[in-house]
């Protein structure tokens, strides 16, 4: 059993869970999560060129361009932080950026563990995404149906007043999501299944379910929470 890398990759549509369980992951596994939509929102926050550039495709729900994408997360898996390898969340997502990534691998010398597609009906995704906001100051993460603060307009993290619910996450753009999602990046399921390296689990199970089942197929590759 190898403890002390992970390499996976967690795909989904929209609204699936993957920000969520990767961030279990990373406490559990002690590797960095990676999310490319986190980074482009704090690019587009800070205002940068790659943030104007990025802000007008997010907010139609589009797709930012493969060779920015590419670029950032080169730079990214470069950093310490990923010696021991990392959770990524959002990327790839396109054929062009599975393939980028092999490449970037191979380079380093190093081979993904496991590529893992969270399963989810399509028809709750709209509900599931239209209901989320996060805590302002420390970014957790609240729903309006399924979970909120335990007192009313009170982070239970950080006891944070302000909430922020994420532009494109409005129900018009999350279609238009889901389109690229369907277009775009389920191609690349076929991609890893002909390497032996596509799982599934059920993402419509309970958070804690999704998570000892995204384990299980972690030991079954060989990977061993430390
Ligand atoms: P997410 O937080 O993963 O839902 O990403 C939010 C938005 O950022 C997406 O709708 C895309 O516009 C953009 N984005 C994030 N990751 C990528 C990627 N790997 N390739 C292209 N666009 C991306």
């Amino acid at each position: 059993m190898r403890e002390s890398s992970l390499e996976l990759i967690l795909l989904g549509p929209p609204g699936a869970g993957k920000g969520t369980q990767s961030k279990l992951l990373e406490v559990r596994y002690g590797v960095a999560q990676i999310s490319t939509g986190d980074m482009l929102r704090a690019e587009v926050k800070a205002g940068s060129p790659i943030g104007l550039e990025a802000k007008r495709v997010m907010d139609v729900g589009g797709l930012v361009s493969d060779q920015l994408i590419i670029r950032m997360i080169g730079e990214r898996i470069a950093k310490p932080d990923c010696a021991h390898g990392f959770i990524l969340d959002g990327f790839p997502r396109t054929v062009p950026q599975a393939e980028a990534l092999d490449k970037l691998l191979h380079e380093t010398k190093v081979d993904l563990d496991a590529v893992i597609e969270l399963k989810v009906d399509e028809v709750v995704l709209v509900e599931r995404i239209s209901g989320r906001f996060t805590c302002a100051k420390c970014g957790a993460g609240y729903h309006d149906r399924f979970k909120q603060p335990k007192q009313p307009g009170v982070c239970d993290v950080c006891g944070g007043t302000e909430f922020i619910r994420r532009p494109d996450d409005r129900a018009e753009t999350v279609h238009a999501r889901l389109e690229a999602y369907r277009a775009q990046t389920a191609p690349i399921m076929p991609y890893y299944a002909a390497k032996n390296r596509l799982y599934s689990v059920d993402g419509m199970a309970e958070m804690d379910e999704v998570e000892a089942q995204i384990e299980a197929v972690l030991r079954r590759v060989g990977v061993q929470a430390p």
